[in-house]
């Protein structure tokens, strides 16, 4: 696999990262993750858009312009015959030459930048949405910053652990009684035809794809209601699904152990996802 290191394309075994980054020491930095349909890149601008406000909420310079940006992505679809997968980028603040609390001078600190693609050609034919996923509910013990796509992420790895030690898919995280979302993908439930998921807000990342299926499930006049949910109203749903880049939109169908209707994945989550698909498709760059 060919990488993007600081300007450079190498192979993977050859990048290298200084031991004093801030990221590996301080997990002090942010990523996005762009899905890549037929050698397309899904949603950049939007993807692009949210790095620029992470960035920002961290006071690191965006080491890079949006034609930058592109030419990397599309550099790395084409040096990797990249067809289905993912690119994902992280900016840090870099590597001063010592530990230390305070941020290091950007004039003399520059950011790392690193860029990788992962290959996965079931992310459209994918059995697991035609299965639909199992979820357990955990509390949320994350920071209070979760706007911020920050590489700080341990806790949601240890939620998906903790899923998967339950022999589920994934973990939908509690505050104060109501769901924030999953442990890398937004949350939502259906119940007598209306959709409903958390506000925007610092309790949650702003997922680029919640943002383009509740503009789709709109277009296709389907109601939507952005509101908190309780796990008992989940409990209790019709349906229930998680979007993110990388599993659009993704059915639940059993939350604690408990079936949702069927136990099958719903036909509303099910035509959003052909919704979705198709559209960001026709939309790709
Ligand atoms: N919430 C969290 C905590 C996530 O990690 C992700 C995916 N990175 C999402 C939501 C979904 O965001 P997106 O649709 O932009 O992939």
């Amino acid at each position: 696999r060919t990488v993007y290191v600081n300007g450079a394309y190498l192979p993977e075994g050859e990048a290298q990262v200084s031991i004093f980054d801030r990221g590996f020491l301080m997990a002090d930095g942010v990523y996005e993750v762009t899905t890549v349909i037929d050698g397309k890149l899904i949603d950049f601008d939007g993807h692009l858009a949210r790095l620029e406000r992470s960035l920002g909420e961290l006071d690191i310079a965006n080491p890079m312009d949006r034609d930058q940006w592109l030419e990397v992505h599309r550099e790395l679809v084409a040096r990797n015959g990249l067809d289905q997968g993912m690119i994902y980028l992280q900016v840090t603040r870099g590597a001063p030459g010592d530990r230390d609390f305070v941020f290091p001078d950007p004039d003399t600190t520059a950011p790392t930048v690193v860029l990788f693609t992962q290959s996965n050609p079931a992310l459209v034919d994918s059995p697991k949405a035609q299965r639909g996923i199992k979820v357990i509910a955990i509390d949320d013990l994350r920071w209070g910053r979760r706007d911020i796509k920050t590489v700080q992420l341990l806790y949601p790895s240890m939620g998906k652990m903790m899923a998967i030690r339950a022999g589920a898919d994934d973990a939908w995280m509690v505050q104060d009684g109501t769901i924030t979302e999953g442990t890398s993908n937004n949350a939502y439930i259906i119940k007598d035809g209306k959709i409903v998921t958390r506000a925007l807000s610092n309790d949650i990342l702003h997922g680029i794809t919640r943002a383009a299926v509740l503009r789709f499930a709109r277009e296709a006049q389907m109601p939507v209601e952005e509101r908190s949910f309780t796990l008992e109203e989940a409990k209790a749903a019709d349906e229930a699904f998680v979007t993110s880049a990388s599993t659009f939109v993704m059915p639940v169908v059993d939350i604690d152990g408990a079936a949702l209707g069927a136990g099958t994945p719903g036909p509303l989550a099910m035509r959003l996802r052909e919704i979705y698909i198709e559209e960001s498709r026709k939309a790709a760059i």
